[in-house]
């Protein structure tokens, strides 16, 4: 059989625009055509993004578990290569000005790896004389995902496995200021999705991200579920959009040592978890409520890994002045190092430097306010008690996270019961908390206030009952 000349190069022609479309384009770099024609899941309106991850989920409905158990696979495989790691962290600090890469890294590869999948959609059965009955989790559908800044790769990964490991397609609305490394994440993973042979669009995502197109999702009628990982004011919006929706809203963590605790080892801990991303994490240590008795070994020991203690008010002052305004962080000191801050507020401090500490009063808006960057306020208090009452009233009901180092399995247990956070970490660095150095799976959406915790695909999914009458009960 002979095979024309031009047959040959129609072929050769396709094939070249299909592999240039599909190629995940350099983090950093403009988005090329806009609209999803190129299947990298990047549509010009919130409406076509929302219909075509429909489509893709009624298609997706057709794909067994074995499919699942692979797209989420190839979803951990390119997220996780140590170049993809290295690029993506670079480029979300270098768009969102926040972060540190290296800690960046160690988080999307705790969200590539350790977020649960497939396995964590456990079917239950009853069977007896009556017959036998399932509860099985079952896709929403299309869920509306809105992710942050703090941490715009980490939650796309992490909401990605987990919603697509429970059935369904996701349509992201990033923050703005996390748009380009957004866009570059979702390409990559509907390219690898593609090569994987799933549905296109199973992940998609508006060009330009804003309030107006976030708000267009949530109205969507296609969109089942809600979650919104970010502040207040996201989570408001989304509780009151009469859906379903999962808040996984702010915290202002405490940790609290007291007297029969590790000393030196709570202050390597804590300065850990406090500069951590530069204080990024909404689980990331935001104050400290020490016992008088130990508080001077505390911040001494702190001093020996990487703190820098600020001790002239006129200083102290000089930087509550610009890191907030009537009582908010403002946004652009957030994630920003500690020798930043330091050399704004005219203070000197040594190459490396990764925390500012400062002893304030309880009221001080470093302990009261979630100020995300690495600046620790340090409130002395007489006892193990007022340090757990102060703990409580500085996490402002949040329910979100705590830590405290003590050796007192009764002290540990008063502040666990009485703050009542979705984590509460016990001597370690808060990190430990989600999965990174800690016993349990990785999330980086963590529902306080909805209740679900530290989600994962169980909390995308609905759970169906299916009754079989008088049969399959072989016991
Ligand atoms: P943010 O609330 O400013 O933004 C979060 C997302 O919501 C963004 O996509 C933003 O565009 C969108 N958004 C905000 N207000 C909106 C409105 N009125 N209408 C529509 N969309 C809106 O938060 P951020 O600065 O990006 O992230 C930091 C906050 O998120 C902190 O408070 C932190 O504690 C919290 N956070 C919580 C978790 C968690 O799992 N609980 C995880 C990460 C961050």
């Amino acid at each position: 059989m002979s095979i024309s000349p031009e047959l040959v190069s129609r072929i050769v022609r396709q094939t070249v625009q299909e592999v240039v479309a599909r190629r995940p384009e350099e983090p950093g770099r403009a988005a090329p055509a806009p609209g999803g024609r190129d299947g990298g899941g990047i549509f010009a309106t919130m409406d076509d993004a929302v219909e075509a991850a429909d489509r893709a989920w009624r298609q997706y409905l057709d794909c067994s578990m074995r499919d699942r158990r692979c797209y989420v696979q190839t979803i951990r495989d390119v997220c996780s290569d140590d170049a993809a790691l290295r690029r993506m962290s670079e480029a979300a600090v270098e768009e969102t000005g926040m972060g540190d890469a290296r800690d960046k890294c160690l988080k999307n590869r705790a969200a590539a790896l350790d977020t649960p999948g497939v396995e964590d959609i456990v079917t239950e059965a009853w069977s007896g004389d009556d017959g036998l009955t399932t509860i099985e989790f079952s896709p929403f559908g299309v869920i509306g995902a809105i992710t942050p800044t703090t941490n715009p790769t980490e939650t796309v990964i992490n909401n990605s496995i987990g919603m697509l490991a429970a059935g369904n397609a996701v349509v992201f609305s990033p923050h703005p200021r996390a748009t380009r490394i957004t866009h570059w994440l979702i390409r990559r993973i509907n390219a690898a999705l593609a090569e994987a042979g799933a549905p296109a669009n199973l992940i998609t995502t508006v060009e330009r991200p804003s309030i107006e197109n976030t708000n267009a999702m949530m109205a969507h009628p296609a969109v089942r579920l809600l979650v919104a990982t970010g502040g207040p004011g996201i989570v408001r919006s989304v509780l009151s959009s009469g859906k379903k929706a999962i808040g996984a809203g702010a915290g202002n963590p405490p940790a609290v040592v007291d007297a029969t605790a590790d000393i030196p080892q709570a202050a390597e801990d804590i300065v850990d978890g406090a500069s951590f991303d530069n204080n990024l994490p909404c689980t990331a240590e935001k104050e400290v409520i020490a016992v008088d008795s130990i508080t001077d070994l505390l911040k001494f020991e702190m001093l020996k890994h990487g703190a820098v203690e600020v001790r002239d008010p006129a200083v102290i002052e000089r930087l509550a002045s610009f890191v907030a305004k009537d009582g908010h962080a403002v946004a652009s000191w957030v994630g920003k190092p500690a020798t930043a801050l330091a050399a704004e507020a005219g203070l000197s401090v040594p190459d490396g430097t990764r925390l500012l500490i400062a002893e304030v009063p309880f009221e001080h808006t470093f302990v009261q306010t979630e100020l995300m960057m690495p600046i620790l306020g340090i409130v002395r208090v007489k006892d193990v008690d007022e340090a757990i009452d102060k703990a409580v009233e500085a996490e402002h009901g949040n329910r979100h996270t705590a830590v405290m180092h003590s050796l007192d399995v009764r002290a540990l247990t008063r502040m666990g019961k009485r703050i009542q956070t979705t984590i509460f970490v016990k001597n370690g660095p808060s990190y430990n908390g989600i999965g990174i150095g800690g016993e349990g799976h990785a999330t980086f959406t963590i529902a306080g206030p909805t209740g679900e915790g530290l989600t994962s695909a169980r909390n995308f999914a609905r759970r169906r009952r299916c009754v079989l009458k008088g049969g399959l009960s072989v016991r």
